[in-house]
C-alpha cells in the first residue's frame, strides 16, 4: 500500500515536564529498511510516562509520550517480512513490539545476553518530537517500529485491553519473576499492588506458587488483587514495620517468603523486603527507576540469610513472547481486560495523564 503523498500524523506532544499537551501534525513517509509504519490502536500510559511528563527525569521535550502501544500494520519496511517467531507478517495485521530498540549487536547481545542494555539502546515514547520519523510514541495516530526493534503478531483472541500492556507492564514481570527465580510451591511477597504488582502475583502463581501476599496501602487495590492471584492483601501503613513483618513472615512458614518483588518505587521498603525473606530467599527490585533511591540497609543480614538481590530494568526479548504467552493463555483464569479502566482521545491526553498521575485509574489507555 502506498502512502499517500503528503500525509500527515496528529501526535500529541508536551512542550516541557507539566506543560500541556498540543495536538501536531507531523508528516508520514513510507517505512524506510528494518522499519514498520503502524496505525496506532491503543497507547497506555505506564507509570514511567508519568515520571517523564512530571519531569521526575529527564527526557527530551518537546517530546512524545507512550511505549505500551498496539498498533495495525500500514507498511513493512524492506527486510521485514516475519516477526519474532517466525509468523508472516502483512499490512493490516495487528502487533506489539519490544517497547525498546538497540543499535545493532553489540558486546552485550553477542556475549553478555543483556540485549536490553545494550549501549545506544532508546525506547518508544522518549525521544524528541522534532527526531525523525516524528511518529515513536505512542500518543499518536502512527507509530514507525524502527530497526532492532522485536515485533509479535497477536492472537484474534485478545482484545485490545488485553494487548496494550503486554510490552512493558507484563513482559517487565515476566523478566522480575524470572530474576527472582520463583518456582513451584514458593511463597512470594509483592510490595506494591498497581499494575505491575498484579500481573507479577498473576505471574508468580502460573509460575507455581503456592501462596502470594500483596501489599498496598490503596484498599482498593487490595480488594482487586484478590482477582489476580493475591491469597493475603495486607496494608503496610496499618501497623509498625516490625509488626509486618512479623505478619508476613508467619504467612509464609516455615521461614519466611522464597522470593519478594519490589514494585512500588519506595526505596524505604526495601529493608522490610529483606527481613520477609527466609535463608536463601530471593529480592527483586524493579520499582525503584528513578536515580537518589537511596535506602539503609543492614548489610550484614544479606550476607547471614545468603539473600540474592537482583534488580531488574527493561526485559529481555524473550520475555516479550512469554508475556503475550501467559496473557494469551490466562485470560479466562484473570481479569486482565479490567485493569484498562480509563479511555481517552488523543486529544484528551492532558486529561488522561492527570488521572494516570493521581491514580484515578489503573491503566489509562489512549486510543486515537
Ligand atoms: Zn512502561
Amino acid at each position: 500500500m502506498a502512502i499517500p503523498h503528503g500525509l500527515m500524523g496528529r501526535l500529541a506532544v508536551y512542550e516541557a515536564p507539566n506543560r500541556p499537551f498540543e495536538i501536531r501534525l507531523f508528516p508520514v513517509r513510507a517505512p524506510r529498511a528494518g522499519e514498520v509504519l503502524v496505525r496506532i490502536r491503543m497507547s497506555t500510559i505506564c507509570r514511567s510516562d508519568v515520571h517523564s511528563y512530571l519531569g521526575h527525569r529527564p527526557n527530551p521535550c518537546p517530546g512524545v509520550l507512550g511505549h505500551e502501544i498496539i498498533g495495525t500494520i500500514v507498511e513493512l519496511g524492506a527486510g521485514i517480512t516475519h516477526d519474532m517467531r517466525g509468523e508472516p507478517l502483512a499490512p493490516g495485521d495487528r502487533i506489539t513490539w519490544s517497547e525498546y530498540f538497540i543499535p545493532g549487536p553489540n558486546y552485550f547481545t553477542e556475549v553478555l545476553d543483556l540485549p536490553q542494555k545494550s549501549p545506544g539502546v532508546d525506547k518508544y515514547g522518549h525521544m524528541a518530537a522534532a527526531t525523525d520519523p516524528h511518529h515513536h510514541g505512542g500518543f499518536g495516530e502512527y507509530c514507525y517500529v524502527l530497526p532492532q526493534s522485536w515485533i509479535l503478531k497477536l492472537p484474534e483472541a485478545l482484545t485490545d485491553e488485553e494487548a496494550t500492556p503486554i510490552n512493558c507492564g507484563v513482559a517487565t514481570m515476566m523478566c522480575v519473576t524470572e530474576r527472582a527465580g520463583i518456582r513451584m510451591g514458593d511463597a512470594v511477597v509483592v510490595q506494591g499492588l498497581g499494575l505491575l504488582g498484579l500481573y507479577g502475583a498473576a505471574i508468580a502463581k502460573a509460575r507455581g506458587a503456592r501462596r502470594v501476599i500483596g501489599l498496598d496501602t490503596v484498599a482498593s487495590r487490595r480488594e482487586l488483587a484478590s482477582r489476580f492471584g493475591v491469597d493475603l492483601a495486607l496494608d503496610p501503613s496499618a501497623v509498625p514495620e516490625a509488626e509486618l513483618v512479623k505478619a508476613v513472615r508467619a504467612a509464609c512458614p516455615p521461614d519466611g517468603a522464597d522470593a519478594v518483588l519490589e514494585v512500588c518505587g519506595y526505596p524505604e521498603v526495601i529493608p522490610a523486603g529483606i527481613a520477609f525473606l527466609r535463608t536463601g530467599g530471593r529480592y527483586a527490585l524493579a520499582g525503584v527507576v528513578n536515580p537518589g533511591s537511596g535506602v539503609t540497609i543492614d548489610a550484614n543480614l544479606l550476607l547471614r540469610r545468603m539473600v540474592t538481590l537482583t534488580g531488574v530494568h527493561n526485559y529481555h526479548p524473550r520475555n516479550l513472547v512469554e508475556a503475550l504467552d501467559f496473557v494469551h493463555a490466562n485470560r479466562d483464569r484473570f481479569p486482565f481486560h479490567e485493569l484498562v479502566d480509563g479511555k481517552y482521545r488523543l486529544d484528551e491526553a492532558g486529561k488522561a495523564m492527570q488521572d494516570a498521575a493521581e491514580r484515578r485509574v489503573l491503566r489509562a489507555a489512549i486510543v486515537p
